[in-house]
């Protein structure tokens, strides 16, 4: 029987619409019609030149491989794009364009399992972007449920759970959450995040760094272009600014931040913001931004005490499904005090080494992997070897890691390389930098940086970080 293009577009989303977060098939895929199917030539029509690329750029892979699913492997697919919409009187204005990203692939991709693309990182610079185009940015892992509550994070936790429910309208606007290193600041922050998005799916919830909005101000003042900026963040319902400790180092930043505050304050929509110190310590940092800091509500995070280190690794052991002997749990507890980073750090070592060397975990094989843990690595790790491992685990050529290439993989490639250099060994940036076909120091703090928010934002590519973490970790033992 022969197929319609309707018919093959409804089943190629039957299988998408299982693969994209709802709130992403809801944007980019409802909007789209089929409307021909030639010689296995699909044609979707799509709102704008915009929607067309940003399909091309983030869902070229699932799109191909659906259709070629459905249609065979000389399936292709081409885009109608509304140029004008013609008002209901003329005729709408299109034009018809092949997608590009086909051409890049080959049959045997066929075989693979669907897999897509990170979704868009940096919406923003898009000028005339509807609301609902706003990724959120937020990572689903952080959630209410996985932060356990004590002593420590009480008021914090709790007051994240009502602004959750009320954004906007509680006393506790902004929302400031501050805390040292590790112990769970972003976590919590991403939490509200998640769960405004579940109680209130219309509202615009954008979670960034404070890094992130400083660059992405910088770039927007070279290109004149301040007001999109600050009009981009007056959509947002609930703005998340992680790390405001970053801030001193960015006088403009601070000013478009400061118009972006009042506004969205003024509007009654809800700022949460994380801080590694109590506002009032924030060296370089405006006092007019400041004092409306404590507009809100300040709480902090503590270390956690020796039961809520318990119960956290308990949790975290349900949630992945593995079991160790209590002593073991107590022992890791007691012994990891400095925060939770850590203490996850000690169980996936562990873990690592119990399946490694597939041996059960007991309490002697915690007391050496934890003697390791706490003490910096014994065996010197080179740039070399992290280098190999990064290579071996993306199957990238050695020298194409050096070399000046924008292609996405190596380029993420080398930044988790510069990233786990910088943590594995000693080096200086300077001779990090060397290390890879000279790059200079700044170029491997923006690698370290973008792997950290990548990590923040991007579950696969944080699994992918970690298990490469725990590689060389076990390299170092
Ligand atoms: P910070 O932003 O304060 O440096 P993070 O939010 O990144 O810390 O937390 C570090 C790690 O510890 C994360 O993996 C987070 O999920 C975990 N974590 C922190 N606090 C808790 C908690 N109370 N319950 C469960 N996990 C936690
Ligand atoms: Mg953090």
């Amino acid at each position: 029987m022969e197929k319609t293009h309707d018919k093959v577009w409804n089943s190629c989303l039957d299988i998408i619409k299982d693969i994209v977060e709802w709130q992403h098939y809801k944007t980019w895929f409802e909007p789209i019609r089929p409307v021909a199917l030639k010689d296995k030539v699909l044609t979707i029509q799509v709102p704008s030149q915009f929607f067309f690329e940003y399909l091309e750029e983030h869902y070229v892979n699932l799109l191909a491989k659906t259709l070629k699913r459905e249609l065979g492997k000389e399936a292709r697919l081409e885009y109608r794009i509304m140029v004008d919409s013609g008002n209901g009187k003329d005729k709408p204005l299109t034009m018809d364009i092949p997608g590009n990203g086909y051409k890049t692939f080959n049959n045997n991709e066929m075989d693979f399992p669907l897999v897509i693309n990170n979704p868009v990182k940096n919406p923003f610079v898009i000028p005339g972007l509807k609301k609902m185009q706003i990724d959120s940015q937020l990572n689903p892992i952080y959630t209410f449920d996985m932060f356990v509550e004590g002593d420590c994070n009480r008021v914090s936790r709790r007051a994240g759970k009502t602004v959750a429910e009320k954004p906007g309208a509680t006393s506790f606007n902004p929302l400031v959450i501050y805390g040292g290193v590790g112990l769970g600041k972003t976590h919590l922050a991403q939490a509200i995040g998640n769960d405004v998005k579940r109680v209130h799916p219309n509202k615009v919830v954008l979670y960034v760094s404070s890094e992130k909005f400083i660059n992405q101000f910088q770039d927007h003042s070279r290109n004149n272009a301040i007001n999109d900026f600050i009009h981009f963040y007056q959509l947002i319902d609930v703005l998340i600014i992680d790390d405001v400790q970053f801030f001193n180092r960015a006088e403009k930043s601070q000013d478009a931040f400061f118009a972006i505050f009042n506004h969205l304050h003024q509007s009654g929509k809800q700022l949460i913001l994380t801080s590694d110190k109590p506002p009032k310590d924030l060296e370089g940092v405006q006092e007019r931004l400041l004092s409306r800091f404590r507009w809100g509500l300040s709480a902090d995070i503590q270390v956690p005490d020796y039961e809520t280190r318990i119960e956290i690794l308990e949790k975290k052991m349900r949630n992945d499904g593995l079991e160790m002997p209590k002593e073991v749990v107590k022992y890791i507890a007691y012994n990891i005090q400095s925060n939770v980073r850590e203490l996850e750090g000690a169980l996936i070592s562990l873990l690592a080494q119990s399946s490694l060397n597939k041996r059960e975990i007991d309490l002697d094989l915690a007391k050496k992997v934890l003697r390791n843990f706490v003490k910096t690595s014994s065996k010197e790790i080179t740039i070399d070897t992290i280098q190999k491992m990064v290579c071996d685990y993306f199957d990238v050529p050695y020298d194409k890691l050096l070399q000046k290439t924008r292609k996405r993989e190596i380029v993420q490639a080398r930044q988790i390389t510069m990233y786990l250099a910088k943590i594995f060994t000693k080096n200086s940036l300077k001779t990090i930098g060397e290390h890879f076909g000279g790059r200079d120091h700044t170029t491997v703090i923006h690698s370290c940086q973008t792997v950290k928010d990548l990590m923040d934002t991007d579950n696969m590519f944080r699994e992918s970080v970690m298990e490469l973490q725990q590689k060389v970790q076990l390299a170092a033992m």
